[in-house]
């Protein structure tokens, strides 16, 4: 039989870290499952400004990088891989990573995050990465001289457009309705803006160019009355048209990485986010010793330091459940 860890952490996110510094540090060894995006959202960022304790503001890739040396300094492991699926059903949780390892633990905290949505349309694949982006932050400077196009209306579209309208020669921004649901602050910073457009009630269906020539245009449907896409499916007549761009950017939001999690007993909401039960451990799921933490649980604060808050309740919760089963072990034991 394998090794029964005490705690595994799947995610290396700030949640995760948190998560993993504290289980170490109350000598638990924790083994920290990477994931596919190691460090989480905070990589794909240039300067986090809000981040308690540093006024100048800290590097997204350094603040993860510094909390993994943090928590391996304590002794927690990091293993390369992604959860591919966990079984609830035994005394430990058994945990299998696409690569095929196998792992056994007591206590599981599940701090996975989430992962930018995608809208599903032709050409997405072959050009995710050359050209199409889901973050502005990170590949923005490529698209000096460009007209790119934002497709979204929330707070992240803003700051996406607002942020490449310093590189980029046009920046439209595509929302399917003719209302944002960006906050009044960040969409009236872009309506000030003289590089950015709107253009409403559109909707992107697909994305052209090529792995070496980047994205150089897309075909976009648009109906007076907003979700043309929808209305194209019903039949009714819908502008479409092809334009021509640099560069696509997706901020239509995120998706909680909890797929592995759908056939088990952890209750997901509508949107795929894991619901923690009504119990003494704020952090524990319907399943005892199943833990969440982080952008994964937390569809409304969304912070790198709410996750790092969540990330060490999480632990703290699984550390008093693993000192409450030992307990109660013991007392059976001495009945016997
Ligand atoms: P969001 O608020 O959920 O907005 C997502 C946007 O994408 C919505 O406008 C939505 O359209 C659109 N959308 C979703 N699916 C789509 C699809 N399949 N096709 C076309 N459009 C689609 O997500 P977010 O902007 O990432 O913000 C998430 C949270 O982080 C929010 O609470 C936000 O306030 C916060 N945030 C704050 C800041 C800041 O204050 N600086 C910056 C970024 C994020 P509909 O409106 O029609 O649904």
């Amino acid at each position: 039989m394998s090794e029964v860890h005490e705690v595994i952490i799947a995610g290396s996110g700030v949640a995760g870290l948190s998560a993993a510094v504290y289980s170490a540090r109350a000598d638990l060894e924790p083994i920290v499952i990477d994931g596919n995006e190691p460090g989480g959202q905070l990589t794909l960022t240039t300067d986090v400004e809000n981040y308690l304790g540093f006024p100048e503001g800290v590097g997204g890739t350094e603040l993860v990088m510094n909390g993994r040396e943090q928590a391996e300094r304590f002794g927690a492991e990091f293993h390369r891989g992604l959860v591919e699926a966990v079984d609830t059903d035994g005394e430990v949780f058994d945990i299998r990573l696409n690569s095929g390892d196998t792992f056994q633990t007591k206590a599981f905290i599940v701090a996975t995050g989430a992962s930018a949505r995608t809208l599903g349309v032709p050409g997405e694949d072959e050009l995710m990465g050359n050209g199409l982006s889901t973050c502005a932050t990170c590949d923005g400077a490529f698209h000096r001289g460009d007209d790119v196009l934002v497709v979204g209306g929330g707070d992240s579209a803003m700051e996406e457009a607002l942020f490449l309208s310093k590189f980029a020669d046009s920046v439209t921004v595509a929302h399917r309705r003719e209302e944002l649901r960006a906050s009044e602050i960040m969409a009236n910073r872009a309506f000030e803006n003289d590089t950015i457009d709107f253009r409403w009630n559109t909707e992107v269906t697909e994305i052209h160019g090529s792995a070496e020539e980047g994205v150089t245009g897309a075909t976009v449907v648009s109906h007076p009355d907003g979700h043309p896409k929808e209305k194209q499916a019903d039949g009714v007549d819908v502008t479409e048209e092809r334009i021509d761009l640099g560069g696509l950017f997706y901020a239509i939001g995120h998706v909680p990485n909890t797929r592995f999690l759908e056939d088990t007993p952890v209750v997901l909401d509508e949107r795929g986010y894991i619901q923690t039960a009504d119990s003494e451990y704020e952090t524990m799921t319907q399943v005892p010793g199943l833990f969440a933490a982080g952008d994964v649980m937390d569809p409304v604060y969304q912070q790198a330091i709410t996750a790092g808050g969540f990330g060490t309740m999480a632990s703290l919760d699984a550390e008093w459940w693993l000192e409450d089963q030992a307990a109660k072990d013991r007392a059976e034991t001495v009945e016997a």
